[in-house]
């Protein structure tokens, strides 16, 4: 039995023979500006959980209260049976959010991205991606059949250029742009690209995946924190990261709505997000606007953190966001870096190639509003000792 797999075993040799198989820590007890992973508890600046909200007290609340009241499953894809009054509150609610005439909710920013990219192209089509774009709208752009067309990171001119080269009567474009990368923190010149899209006719997506509930007034995202409104056809947003939950969303005009209601195929053959999840989703936007003070701290930390980082002399690249990359360079020494960051009480992951490019490898930080001025000197305290210690600060 297996021997036809056996190929893997070697594959995976060779992954660990890199340095890039997987070791995924381990958790005990919730997520938090400290947490406990592998039995350490640590200043946690690894997760996306920016405004604190995935063990909000509130958020826990309205998830057991809805498993009391409508169950921990929906049974059934939306379109069969799975549908509930609660999946229409948070779209209209998300909608609302976004400033979008209507919104659609996947069960994860992955799928929502995925499905409709693949929805709403064809193979006769084409797709102008960013470089550094997320590899959900990849594998959208990839399942569409559409050609795809990468442009120079954050070059507007290179899009307008691929735009011209690949127009066609009759060929949709499609311009797509992350509105945060998530492995430099850097912010997609929109009001640029959306300029390029509204002169070669393209159709204008973004994915807010790490903007939603950052950037903008409120947390709205990037086409609020340009005042774009109304000139981006598309907007992703995820649930999963400073919602603090798990889900995916499509923000538009509503025949774009309609079109994935019949066509998005994660929304059609996969069942819809459970109770508590989305009861928690619909608590996290009532928090977000009752508590904009989280939206501060999440900003007066990112300021500290990274303003802390520079001073003690590590290259923290291009960050604009409360992601702030600490480029070493090296993939081993990167490695290492991270493991006695976390020996001494500070964890943040190792990015290294294939995620980022030879020689750009980082540890990558993320600070939520729940840390507190201590644990960021703390951390900082760290980074210093242990970047001595590693000959990687003069
Ligand atoms: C995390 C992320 C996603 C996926 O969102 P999930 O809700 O976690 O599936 C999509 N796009 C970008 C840019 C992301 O960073």
């Amino acid at each position: 039995m297996g021997h036809a797999l056996d190929y893997l075993k070697d594959e995976l040799v060779e992954l660990e023979t890199n340095g890039l198989l997987l070791h995924p820590r381990t958790m005990q007890g919730p997520t938090g500006a400290r947490a406990t992973f592998d039995g350490r508890e640590v200043i946690n600046l690894a997760s996306n959980n920016y405004l604190g909200l995935s063990n909000h007290p509130r958020m826990n609340r309205a998830a057991e209260e809805a498993a009391e009241r409508f169950g921990a499953g929906t049974g059934a894809v939306r379109t069969i049976a799975g549908q509930m009054q609660m999946h229409l509150d948070l779209e209209e609610r998300f909608a609302a959010f976004k400033h979008a005439d209507a919104a659609l909710l996947f069960q994860s920013g992955f799928t929502a991205n995925a499905g409709t990219v693949a929805a709403i192209l064809g193979p006769d089509d084409v797709i102008v991606s960013d470089r550094l774009n997320h590899a959900s709208i990849i594998d959208g752009a990839r399942l569409s059949k559409a050609e795809i067309k990468v442009f120079e990171h954050r070059d507007p001119a290179d899009a307008e250029r691929l735009l011209t080269e690949t127009a066609k009567p009759g060929r949709r474009q499609l311009l797509i742009t992350d509105g945060v990368f998530s492995m430099d923190g850097d912010i997609a010149p929109l009001a640029d690209l959306v300029e390029v899209a509204e002169r070669r006719d393209a159709i204008m997506m973004i994915d807010d995946a790490h903007a939603s509930g950052v950037l903008g007034t409120g947390g709205a995202g990037t086409v609020d924190h340009f005042g774009l409104h109304g000139r981006v056809d598309i907007q992703v947003g995820t649930l999963s990261k400073a919602i603090g939950v798990l889900g995916g969303f499509i923000a538009g005009p509503p025949h774009l709505i309609e079109w994935l209601q019949n066509r998005g195929r994660p929304y059609l053959f996969s069942t819809s997000p459970p109770p508590p999840v989305v009861a928690a989703c619909i608590e996290a936007l009532e928090i977000i606007r009752d508590e904009p003070d989280r939206l501060e701290r999440l900003w007066s930390n990112t300021r500290f953190l990274k303003d802390g980082l520079h001073e003690l002399g590590f290259d923290t690249g291009g960050s604009e966001t409360p992601i702030t990359p600490v480029i070493t360079g090296d993939e081993t020494a990167t490695q290492t870096f991270a493991r006695r960051l976390f020996e001494e009480g500070v964890f943040c992951p190792a990015i290294v190639y294939p995620t980022v490019a030879k020689g750009r490898a980082r540890v990558r930080t993320i600070v939520t509003a729940d840390h507190t001025p201590e644990d960021l000197e703390e951390a900082l305290a760290v980074f210093d000792r242990v970047g001595k210690e590693l000959g990687l600060l003069g």
